[in-house]
């Protein structure tokens, strides 16, 4: 129970991350434990969250790390994952972030368009290496979550389309300095209806098969990944269900022998253990809303303005009846707004209030507008 830690979160200035170490370690361990049942190889997503002990814990499990940047390349390194421990994705990866992750030695790119494929060629060239690389291929299979974070249709910009497939195949022989070692799919994140990984599985193997009509075999799947954590009810289920996703795979996917299979976690991995606590500046009533004005906004946690995400949220302070707020943070913004019609108990000056959920896409999307100062972070063991 949060409410157990007031009085540690008293001694600290708002707003500040609050990240549960203990519970961390028991989500990694969990997945690491079912992953391996399968002989699976997981990623850590950075982008979800960067914090140096968080990576810390992350390595210390034997996970790899998964980047969607030159400086997430740069981080990983920074943190001891070792460059063969490295996938780096993203549709837009400038020439400076290939030429670092080319010297890097990293173990593969995901690469997004012919066009990446045509410049990965040309720089690797140049530094006399050989790129390993995988084709990130949109599978056109709806993650049934929230239109601003599926990547995985057509509509979206991640990835190669199927159709561009026939001529990319025959293009491979005039670049010398690609390794094709696999084919790489992420088809969106906070993902709760697994039936979209079974989709996933079925559209992977057709995918497969396809190359292997055309005599090319990968040593590697990367399925990517996006497993949901429940933000309504944190309490009751702090930790993804890592067992049920993992099987899907090992029920549907169609595995070559000797094929590697990598996963890229992020959200499921940490979003848990992150809690944005912040305190009540104000409240003031309305005609038809009260409302109450927190120290911590948009700028803190981006998600509700973002995608119009949900996070549970509990004032630590208070026992008194329920009443019904919006909950806002102090940015210029009318979607600095952190949820409507809002049940909390009774809500004064000073209260803490947790925002919970916040381990993932949080921090890392701090931002510094109305210049505000960069958010702190505490560490709860
Ligand atoms: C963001 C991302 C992930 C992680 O997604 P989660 O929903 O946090 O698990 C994995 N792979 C790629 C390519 C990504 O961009």
């Amino acid at each position: 129970m949060l409410k157990e830690q007031l009085s540690v979160f008293e001694q600290h200035t708002t707003p500040f991350y609050a990240y549960d170490l203990g519970l961390l370690r028991q989500t990694l361990d969990l997945a690491r434990a079912e992953a391996s049942k399968y002989g699976y190889h997981v990623h850590y997503a950075l982008k979800a969250n960067a914090n140096a002990p968080i990576l810390a814990e992350v390595l210390e499990r034997g996970f790899g790390a998964d980047c969607v940047s030159g400086n997430e390349v740069r981080r990983a390194l920074e943190a001891g994952f070792g460059p063969e421990q490295v996938v780096f994705a993203g549709v837009g990866k400038s020439d400076a972030e290939i030429n670092f992750a080319l010297q890097s030695n990293i173990f593969c790119f995901n690469c997004e368009s012919v066009q990446e494929l045509e410049v990965i060629q040309e720089l690797a060239a140049t530094q006399g290496k050989t790129a390993q690389v995988a084709l990130r291929i949109n599978p056109n299979v709806d993650a049934y979550t929230h239109k601003y974070i599926t990547t995985g249709l057509e509509e979206n910009k991640f990835g190669i389309n199927v159709w561009e497939l026939e001529g990319l195949v025959l293009r491979f022989a005039e670049w010398p300095n690609l390794r094709l070692i696999g084919l790489h799919f992420h088809i969106g994140s906070q993902i709760t209806d697994l039936r979209a990984f079974e989709n996933l599985c079925v559209r992977v193997n057709e995918i497969q098969r396809w190359f292997e009509d055309r005599g090319l075999v990968f040593p590697h799947l990367n399925v990517g990944g996006g497993l949901g954590v429940d933000y309504r009810a944190p309490e009751e289920n702090p930790i993804a269900d890592f067992a049920a996703y993992f099987k899907i795979f090992d029920l549907l996917l169609e595995k070559r022998p000797g094929q590697q299979v990598h996963f890229e976690l992020g959200r499921a991995l940490v979003a848990p253990s992150g809690n944005l606590i912040s305190k009540v500046l104000y409240l003031k009533h309305g005609q038809k809303t009260n409302f109450v004005i927190l120290d911590a906004g948009m700028t803190e946690l981006m998600r509700p303005a973002l995608y119009q995400a949900y996070h549970k949220i509990e004032n630590l302070s208070s026992d008194l009846p329920e009443k019904t707020y919006d909950v806002v943070g102090p940015i210029c913004e009318s979607t600095d707004c952190f949820a409507k019609g809002y049940i909390l108990p009774e809500t004064k000056r000073g209260d803490l209030v947790a925002i919970r959920t916040a381990g993932a896409y949080g921090e890392v999307m701090v931002s510094e507008y109305n210049l505000r100062d960069k958010v702190k972070a505490i560490y709860l063991s």
